[in-house]
């Protein structure tokens, strides 16, 4: 497979997971949380997906395209490791983590303190998709759609 073909398929997931999981989260309480703003895509389209909800964004700096800005209260720019964990007890109803990088030692290194950190920011019940894997016993993993091919994005509920 080509990158060009891997991005393609990973993006597609992205958006068939995200679909999923919105329908659900309409139903839950509290705010979204979005670990990796980006360009804003997938920011845009949850704010398009969850009208009137607040989503909280953070990134290491800000490089979203204009129409995907967060207001000010809820762009929160650093490292997110640090910055996210004062958000700890929001009570999140999601949280998208899109910090993947495709190394495999750079993601093992997020994988050390990104789980327990997911844990800590959503509610009991709450949604986590994440395109790495998020190992951590109050996090159950759940099915993707059927289109997702097998970890390529993962869906969890916080139990
Ligand atoms: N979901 C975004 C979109 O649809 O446009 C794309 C996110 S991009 C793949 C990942 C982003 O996460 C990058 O902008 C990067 O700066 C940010 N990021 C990754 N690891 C981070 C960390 N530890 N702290 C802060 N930002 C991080």
């Amino acid at each position: 497979m080509t990158r060009l073909e891997s991005f393609i398929r990973r993006m597609t997931a992205q958006r068939d997971i995200l679909d999923q999981v919105c329908a659900e989260v309409a139903k839950i309480e509290g705010p979204v949380i979005e670990l990796g703003l980006g360009n804003g895509r997938t920011f845009h389209h949850l704010r398009e997906r969850l009208p009137g909800r607040r989503i909280v964004a953070f990134d290491r700096a800000l490089a979203a395209h204009s129409s995907s800005i967060p207001e000010p209260e809820n762009l929160v720019l650093g490292e997110i490791r640090e910055t996210a964990s004062r958000f700890i007890g929001i009570d999140a109803a999601l949280v998208h983590a899109d910090i993947g990088t495709g190394y495999e030692d750079r993601d093992a290194v997020t994988s050390t303190w990104l789980p327990d950190l997911t844990a800590r920011l959503l509610r009991v019940g709450g949604i986590a998709v994440s395109g790495t894997p998020l190992d951590h016993p109050q996090l159950q993993r759940l099915a993707p759609p059927p289109s997702v091919p097998a970890d390529r994005y993962f869906i969890f509920r916080r139990v």
